[in-house]
């Protein structure tokens, strides 16, 4: 536990006075009411002595009592709903080290996605839950902070034809009774508990790793991330010992909302990364880099993601090189830093500095704390060299393990522990710039790729009137044909845009980077609505997919006129339903 927490804007919490430390769920998982419902026992940490009250974020939550653990009730308050921050429930301890919390959830858990069997693979119901950023509160009663961390341990009822799991100790096969009982001796925040029940089976991808999925993806699953634990030996030697046991990944419905999230020894995962060629385990990478950055070492509140999400993106590229090598991680920093220029023209100025001040973390997510974070530490790792750098990285998770970190905190180390000995001063690196300025400073590193130059060569003879079936392109990988698409003029004339479709597939694409990176051209070019055939791959695109960066990214295009405006709300009226309440929150905002 650290001295003292820091002030969390987005939590109603006062750990400074009474902390949770420990927390026991007692749950009955019902689909047919889509509830959770029982218990939450509430293990206290009483730092100041005086203190009375424990305060929790809740979200809707039905409370039906607040007793001691022997059943004898306390005084509690559940103020009114805030429409960004939910509930505060104050109990009054009467001296009480642990209190229980019965209750439900309810409609409006945010967290929680249901299932019908048509929406999987497996034709079984289908929960899982999404807490980051601060949706958790919504099925626990919890100090809904990222600065606050608790061991937990769960027993969960769920359909007996149906596997629980969570980011715990997990089984890997159904028992009979559908009773599961797990534990995290680890502490962590309150966004990283997780739960997923369904029709789930396990494999084994090596001592330490494995994955479940429904049973029909499974084996393709398997098969896809077959570099898992090479992966977690290559960010080992960079960074230092692995500290949660096992590392497994769960492969979720396609609505789950993201790319992957970081819950510990269970990352969840979209089934989009399952391209079929290995080309998008990256992801893989990067949530694995979140067991050390992120998960160990942790932002204090949702203002300083950066320091989550910058240090997993750079961490996450330096496995990609240990693994597969320095040209094809240029390809990956050149792609990142196309991704970044698009976010910085979407956003407000303010929001694209690194320090953020978010009234509501819930809000659209943004790639710019993940490519600008990272970009920043890459500048400072050209400024004072990769191997001194490593070993400050290597150091930092070390030292600051199991704590939280804020923008002020860390500048302030990277001053002493690795600027000032070189003597680099925040001027020499613009600071300043980098983390409470708009945009990209101008000592930004360039990365060269030779693979990247070959595709900018057959752009410009592309252009120049050479036909797509005669581009020199037959052993791209994946990364350079979705560089090409980007490369694409917006005026190119649409027989043109027929062409490098007929070419490449890129309308049937089954790599979500390059069927985004199409769409987006082509709305933007006008050419989609042209096209029947191109507006039909779109539509089902998006019916398909909930992964909210991605389907935001196309429908913001499409609300950028008038006519797409009108598609893209035609589209969501029968979308909608297929989403997470985190892409709803999302997309609502667009076409609203
Ligand atoms: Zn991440």
């Amino acid at each position: 536990m650290p001295r003292s927490f820091a002030a969390d804007p987005h939590s109603y919490a006062r750990p400074n006075e009474i902390a949770v430390s420990h927390l026991s769920l007692d749950l009955t998982v019902d689909f047919e009411a889509r509830q959770l419902a029982g218990a939450a026992t509430l293990t206290l940490d009483r730092r100041d002595p005086d203190a009375r009250e424990v305060v929790l974020d809740t979200w809707r939550l039905d409370v039906r009592a607040v007793t001691t653990p022997d059943g004898t009730a306390l005084p509690y308050e559940l103020a009114d709903h805030d429409p960004v921050f939910g509930q505060r429930l104050a109990i009054t301890t009467d001296g009480a080290d642990r209190v229980v919390v019965h209750y439900a959830t309810t409609d409006d858990a945010r967290a929680l996605q249901w299932l019908e069997p048509q929406q999987t693979a497996s034709g079984k119901r289908f929960l899982f839950t999404q807490n980051q950023p601060i949706l958790g509160r919504s099925w626990i009663p919890c100090q809904d902070s990222p600065g606050v961390r608790a061991t937990y341990d769960a027993e969960v009822r769920v359909p007996a034809d149906l596997l629980a799991l969570m980011s715990a100790t997990n089984p890997t096969a159904r028992n009979a009774d559908g009773v599961y009982r797990f534990e995290m001796p680890t502490p962590v925040p309150a966004y990283l508990v997780a739960l997923a029940v369904g029709d789930l089976e396990f494999r084994e991808l090596g001592e330490r790793a494995g994955v479940y999925a429904e049973p029909t993806v499974v084996d393709a699953a398997a098969w896809e991330f077959a570099d898992t634990e090479k992966m977690m030996e290559a960010a080992e030697r960079l960074y230092g010992p692995y500290r949660w046991g096992r590392y497994d990944l769960l492969v979720l419905p396609p609505s789950f909302p993201y790319g992957g999230m970081e819950n510990p020894r269970l990352t969840f995962a979209t089934p989009t990364l399952l391209a079929g060629d290995r080309s998008l385990v990256t992801v893989v990478a990067h949530e694995l880099a979140h067991s050390w950055s992120g998960n160990l070492v942790t932002n204090s509140t949702w203002n300083d993601i950066w320091l989550n999400e910058g240090f997993t993106v750079y961490f996450e590229t330096r496995i990609d090189e240990e693994l597969y090598g320095a040209d094809f991680t240029a390809m990956l920093l050149r792609l990142g830093r196309q991704e970044l220029e698009q976010w910085l023209a979407i956003e407000e100025p303010r929001d694209t500095w690194l320090e953020l001040d978010l009234s509501d973390p819930d809000e659209g997510p943004s790639k710019i704390p993940y490519e600008k974070g990272s970009l920043f530490l890459r500048t400072i790792e050209a400024a004072v060299g990769r191997e001194r750098f490593d070993a400050f990285l290597r150091d930092y998770f070390d030292r600051f393990a199991f704590e939280s970190m804020d923008t002020e905190t860390f500048l302030a180390h990277l001053r002493e522990a690795l600027l000032t000995p070189l003597g680099i001063t925040d001027e020499d690196l613009q600071v300043e710039a980098w983390v409470r300025g708009p945009g990209v400073p101008s000592n930004e590193p360039h990365f060269a790729s030779d693979a990247f130059d070959r595709v900018d060569a057959e752009v410009a003879a592309f252009l120049a009137g050479r036909p797509a079936a005669d581009l020199d392109a037959a052993d791209w990988v994946s990364q350079q044909r979705w560089h090409f698409v980007r490369a694409l003029p917006d005026d190119l004339p649409y027989d043109r845009f027929d062409e490098a479709d007929a070419f490449f597939g890129f309308s049937g694409s089954g790599n979500i980077e390059i069927a985004t990176a199409w769409l987006e051209k082509v709305i933007d070019a006008g050419y989609l609505f042209e096209r029947p055939a191109v507006d039909t791959a779109m539509a089902d695109f998006l019916t398909r997919h909930g992964r909210a960066l991605y389907i935001k990214k196309v429908y913001l295009k499409l609300a950028a006129t008038p006519t797409g405006l009108d598609r893209a709300r035609e589209i969501y009226a029968d979308a909608r339903a297929s989403y997470h309440p985190v892409a709803q929150m999302a997309i609502d905002k667009i076409v609203g």
